[in-house]
């Protein structure tokens, strides 16, 4: 375990009780489909521990009823309410928005889940983008675009630039957002992860502050800068996009460790060093 954390950060972060858990899925809990080592024991400690949890994941092809489906079908013990996608994101904005119509530019599994918000033939007050490998060449993203031509504004589940697939490297959701950004002038609304409204909605849903919760992922940017920005502390894994590199400069802040395996040892630590310090505290000594 490699763990980084500057004296000041590590003292503030002693003294807040930790309450909650936002979890990355990919590249932290899970890897090419199966879980990462330690991913189904750790998620047991953190329950035990009586931590609650959010798992805050960008997935943006499927409902997050599957995504809990084939969490569970991996041997992760998860629950539907745990599950924090953009997709929950977007219909909580929609919801509140009755009469506003959307054209799709999402997967087919998607699509279905939004049938209510769909602006089919008619006007459409949103172009939603979300995961687009089944889009079927130029013409949808032309039609996209038409509609935004139209007056509709752009909303984009997530932006992420690529990810890693099975068999290499692969073109992510931002990049066609940027597509439609670019050709209409506007500027997307999104939803998922870094997106400071989607981290404050978590948190909202677990009930605690930012202070209270610690955001644990692989992502330098979606995990370790969404957290920065609503002030949260956060652990990154090595089992995902940040891989062997090093974090760097207001990043230093961040705890690294090599898996999600090590996590239960790391907060172990952190209660022994609140602990002691509270102690340090009561008696009017200075925490060391
Ligand atoms: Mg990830």
């Amino acid at each position: 375990m490699t763990g980084r954390e500057t004296p000041q950060a590590a003292s503030r972060g002693a003294l807040t009780p930790l309450r909650a858990v936002l979890l990355d899925v990919d590249g932290t809990l899970m890897s090419r489909g199966q879980p990462i080592p330690g991913a189904v024991s750790t998620l047991r400690w953190l329950r035990e521990w009586g931590l609650r949890m959010r798992l805050l994941t960008n997935i943006d092809s499927r409902t997050p009823e599957t995504v809990c489906r084939e969490l569970s079908a991996a041997g992760l013990e998860v629950e539907i309410a745990e599950i924090f996608t953009p997709v929950v994101a977007a219909l909580r904005f929609l919801e509140q928005r009755p009469g506003e119509r959307c054209h799709l530019l999402l997967s087919a599994e998607l699509a279905a889940r939004f049938a209510a918000h769909d602006a089919g033939e008619g006007r459409a007050d949103h172009v939603l983008v979300g995961d687009c490998r089944e889009l079927a060449g130029f013409a949808p993203l032309d039609a996209a675009f038409r509609r935004l031509m139209d007056g509709a504004g752009l909303l984009a589940l997530q932006r992420g630039r690529w990810w890693q697939a099975q068999d290499g490297p692969s073109l992510d959701t931002g990049a066609f957002v940027a597509l439609l950004e670019y050709a209409s002038g506007q500027t997307a609304r999104t939803f998922g992860k870094p997106s400071v409204d989607f981290f404050e909605m978590a948190l909202a849903d677990l009930g605690c502050t930012a202070a209270e919760a610690l955001v644990v992922g692989d992502d330098p940017e979606n995990d370790a800068g969404g957290a920065r920005a609503v002030g949260a502390p956060c652990v990154l894994v090595r089992t995902g996009k940040l891989g062997t590199r090093g974090v760097e400069g207001d990043q230093m802040a961040v705890m690294v460790i090599d898996s999600i395996a090590a996590l239960p040892a790391l907060l172990e630590a952190r209660r022994h060093r609140r602990t002691t310090a509270t102690r340090g505290l009561r008696t009017g000594r200075h925490p060391s």
